[in-house]
């Protein structure tokens, strides 16, 4: 999970690395408010949006007053970033910047380590330094057994280039950083531009953090982070239901059990699809084991719920859960759904139990309902019924 920069800074504020007093707002009264709060003095409005760039974008603004802040926001406010839609701003203290610099540590899985990344040329061109001038850009892979102690943050500094007198402080705040990534279990902690300031002082400006979602369940506070708004209401209602899903583009819904399976079903239906006015998968939806009647008409009726889906294909190989079961997890759904049950829906079944769940769904003979013997026989028919 993507942070916004303003829950980035609090978070940063929370492990004691130094950032500035900062605001959401998300109307310009709000700013005008926040500007105040912060002491009516110089100012940044920042749009928070979850892409980076917005500095060169026009979403960040200084403004000098309150009445100028309002007026700031109001022209961030709304603005349409990389296709993010503005609808908040962060009115932070502004900084009186001497140098800006760049510091990272991420998870780097194609080493199985992390990785930190430090430059003494931070600010908005740093992918452009990364790509002309790599020599620029220090990468030290850290240890995730040690982390970065205060023998890894002076190796980061050294390296960088920083400058004798702000190495010690420099290395500090690195310190602080590792903290977060730590102790928030995050596979990202990014600041661009982590700035020396004409009073000396190392602030972090901006912040980019990536939380692993799998540690959530250490966090209980990591939840309200979550920007439900944004969420696609599909995958919001499935992630209620404990399910496993994500909506694609396609028109074929999908249900079968355990990742595997459902990615080759994907494959398949995709392939089916090419023969059949070029339909696609419409989601990705693993109910996992033991599906019963309840899992089952929860996903079907996420499945439903979308609009762009014209049949269903059901995919479940029976092997902890057994077809018997399926089957009447399925009979079970259609019942529970009822009307909303509007959409052609093809079952394949196989494996434990297959010709007791065959038979459930034959005497029930559900009129929405098609069987199928094989896999491909089933994607080839749901693909034709979507195209229909
Ligand atoms: P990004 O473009 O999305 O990465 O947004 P940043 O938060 O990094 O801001 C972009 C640039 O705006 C920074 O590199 C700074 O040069 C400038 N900036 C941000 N905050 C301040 C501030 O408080 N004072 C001044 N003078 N400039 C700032
Ligand atoms: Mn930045």
């Amino acid at each position: 999970m993507d942070l916004f920069e303003y829950q980035a800074r609090d978070i940063f504020e929370k492990h004691g690395v130094p950032v500035l007093g900062g605001v959401v707002a998300t109307t310009p009264e709000e700013a005008r408010e926040g500007a105040e709060k912060l002491g009516g003095g110089t100012v940044v409005v920042k749009a928070q949006v979850k892409t980076g760039g917005r500095g060169k974008a026009g979403g960040v603004k200084l403004a000098h007053s309150p009445e100028e802040t309002a007026e700031k926001a109001g022209e961030i406010l709304g603005m349409d970033i990389k296709g993010h839609t503005v609808h908040r701003v962060m009115v932070a203290q502004g900084a009186k910047i001497a140098e800006e610099f760049y510091f990272s540590v991420l998870l780097d899985r194609s080493n199985r380590n992390y990785l930190a990344m430090c430059s003494v040329e931070g600010g908005m061109e740093i992918e452009q330094l990364a790509v002309e001038r790599p020599e620029a850009l220090a990468r030290i892979a850290v240890d995730p057994a040690v982390g970065i102690d205060e023998a890894k943050a002076a190796e980061i500094v050294d390296a960088a280039g920083f400058a004798d007198d702000i190495k010690g402080k420099v290395a500090e705040v690195i310190r602080g950083l590792w903290t977060v990534f730590k102790a928030e279990d995050a596979t990202l902690v990014e600041v661009n531009p982590l700035v020396k300031t004409e009073d000396g002082e190392i602030v972090a400006l901006d912040g980019k953090v990536t939380l692993d979602e799998n540690a959530g369940f250490r966090h209980a506070d990591h939840a309200e982070l979550e920007d439900s708004a944004a969420a696609d209401p599909l995958e919001a209602k499935a992630k209620e239901n404990d399910l496993n899903y994500v909506k694609l583009d396609g028109e074929v819904g999908i249900i079968g059990n355990g990742a595997g399976l459902v990615m080759s079903t994907l494959d398949v239906v995709a392939y089916a699809g090419e023969k059949h006015g070029g339909v696609k998968p419409a989601n990705f939806l693993d109910i996992g084991g033991g599906a019963n009647a309840k899992v089952m008409a929860n996903g079907l009726d996420v499945i439903l719920g979308d609009e762009q889906v014209k049949a269903v294909f059901v995919n479940v190989f029976g092997g902890i859960t057994a077809c018997d079961e399926v089957a009447n997890g399925i009979v079970g759904a259609l019942d529970l759904l009822g009307d909303h049950a509007t959409k052609p829906l093809v079952v394949r079944l196989d494996g434990n139990n297959v010709e007791l769940g065959r038979q459930i769904l034959a005497e029930r003979n559900h009129p929405l309902v098609t069987l199928a013997d094989t896999m491909d026989g089933g994607a080839d028919k749901a693909a034709q019924l979507a195209n229909a």
